[in-house]
């Protein structure tokens, strides 16, 4: 066992409360999403804000917090005990930045914008929410200030989804890709190398038996269906953990352009094996998990990118396809790899490519930063956002909801969530090409169906440290070397080039 220090083991007995607090609302998420009849949400919503005062009271009572800060004295301490001083502190300083009319205010505009944005969007009517979005911004600037920033405001929006994270790192990732990845998404368009779309597209298919070739392909990655894992669906795929030993993931069905449903399992899996892949010793402990949605993401953009639209995937899941969807099997492996790989600009995010897709995150990146640290009118945003929807991609919204209604996180409350999206999709190729440099050619490991030494390395470098370090240390431990957008550009530049 990691843990003997003894004051640890006095601040692990407490925490095992918070623990089940936290499973248990991980179990009512989850079912909110897959089963839940639609009139259930409000008697689940009051639960879940119960629960979450709950574990807020017992991680701030005085004497949880003593602990925590007396064991932060300590010199002797290991690895992974310092982890648990760390993300305690972290998250008790979190946790008691904001006074409790603050955190009634948030939740109260949060769920109003939600129901405005919602409304906004099916009638195309930006004036519904732009009000809220007013607020949501306040809110937001107010946030940061409870939080404490050193540079600007914004810093403490994005360190709250990811730790260490600020405006001058993205900025500098953003001014790479713009000046790099731009040119080359030019060129690409321009070639005819990568096509822009694919009958496939359109085909309809069976959603039984599309769900058994999702099943076929993660259970082919080694997924333990039945026995610490279950796939369901929802209609917006997502991923959740009640433990190291129940570990779901969701999946999408719409009836057509059956690659949606393929990438977004295989996504989820890539976020379900990070923990999957947890220390065990690090049960029922603040460290067990994932360390930030940046890290998150780059295990579920690895297997859906590298591994789910590589040619070697394709000739894997040909056969599969051939048994459950004959119509789908007509097509050619090589066919199939080029239609998972299309490469044309659109108006929305969720549906975006490899190539097109940060670009996406860009335009909503330039516009958090001036509504947190300049202070814009929501009313002057929509022509922003197609100023740079224009100048980044070449086209422009028609509607509202095609632009700047799309995304529900600003509804929401979250501002400075989006650039996580583009960390992971950066770092999933760079990790990837040190996995090259260990393991060798990660395509004739997935020809070969042998995923075991894939896994192997992930767990190694990532997975096994759970969130004993904050995710930029974890990346320098793991691989030598910070986030650099270089391997993402020589990526696409090689691929589709
Ligand atoms: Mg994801």
């Amino acid at each position: 066992m990691a843990f003997e220090n003894l004051t640890i083991k006095e601040i692990l007995e407490k925490y095992r409360r918070i623990w089940a607090i936290h499973h248990a609302s991980s179990v009512l998420g989850w079912d909110m999403e897959v089963y839940m009849p639609k009139q259930g949400i409000m008697e689940r919503s009051v639960a879940e804000g119960e629960l979450s005062v709950m574990s807020q009271e017992l991680l701030l009572e005085p004497d949880f917090v003593a602990l925590v800060d007396k064991a932060a004295g300590f010199d002797n301490l290991s690895e992974e005990e310092n982890g648990i001083v760390r993300v305690l502190k972290r998250d008790i300083k979190i946790s008691s930045s904001f006074p409790p009319e603050f955190v009634r205010e948030v939740s109260e505009t949060t769920s109003k914008a939600t129901s405005a944005w919602k409304e906004a969007k099916d009638k195309d009517d930006y004036s519904k929410f732009a009000p809220w979005l007013d607020k949501l911004m306040d809110i937001g600037r107010r946030a940061a200030d409870y939080l404490g920033y050193e540079k600007y405001p914004y810093d403490a929006l994005l360190d709250m989804f990811e730790e260490g994270l600020t405006t001058d790192d993205v900025e500098s990732i953003f001014s790479k890709l713009e000046n790099e990845l731009k040119p080359i998404l030019d060129k690409i368009l321009s070639e005819d190398k990568v096509p822009k779309e694919h009958p496939l597209e359109k085909l309809k298919y069976d959603t039984k038996a599309m769900s058994r070739v999702n099943e076929e392909i993660v259970r082919m990655f080694g997924f333990p269906i039945g026995e610490r894992s279950r796939i369901d669906v929802s209609a917006h795929p997502f991923t959740t953990e009640f433990g190291v030993n129940d570990v779901r993931i969701t999946t999408r069905y719409e009836g057509f352009d059956f690659k949606r449903s393929v990438l977004s399992t295989v996504h989820e899996f890539g976020h379900a094996l990070y923990e999957l892949q947890q220390n065990p010793d690090f049960m029922f402990t603040p460290i067990i998990g994932g360390v930030s949605l940046g890290i998150h993401e780059s295990q579920s953009r690895f297997w859906e990118n590298v591994i789910g639209r590589s040619i070697e995937f394709a000739e894997l899941m040909h056969p599969i396809l051939k048994k459950h969807v004959p119509e789908i099997g007509e097509y050619s492996p090589e066919e199939i790899y080029w239609y998972f790989n299309t490469v044309r600009p659109d108006l929305i995010r969720t549906e975006a490519d490899v190539v097109t897709y940060n670009f996406h995150i860009l335009v909503r990146f330039k516009i958090e930063k001036i509504m947190i640290n300049e202070g814009i009118k929501a009313k002057d945003l929509p022509e922003l956002w197609n100023e740079e929807m224009e100048k980044l991609l070449g086209i422009k919204p028609k509607s509202y909801a095609d632009g700047i209604l799309q995304d529900i996180h600003w509804a929401h409350g979250t501002i400075g969530y989006f650039p996580t999206y583009t960390i992971g999709t950066l770092l999933s190729v760079q990790l990837a090409s040190h996995m090259e440099k260990d393991i060798g050619k990660i395509g004739e490991h997935v020809r070969n169906q042998d995923f075991k030494p894939i896994k192997e390395w992930l767990k190694n470098k990532i997975h096994k440290y759970g969130s004993i370090y904050p995710p930029k240390e974890l990346v320098r431990r793991s691989i030598g070397e910070n986030l650099e957008p270089e391997y993402f550009i020589k990526y696409v530049r090689e691929k589709y080039l």
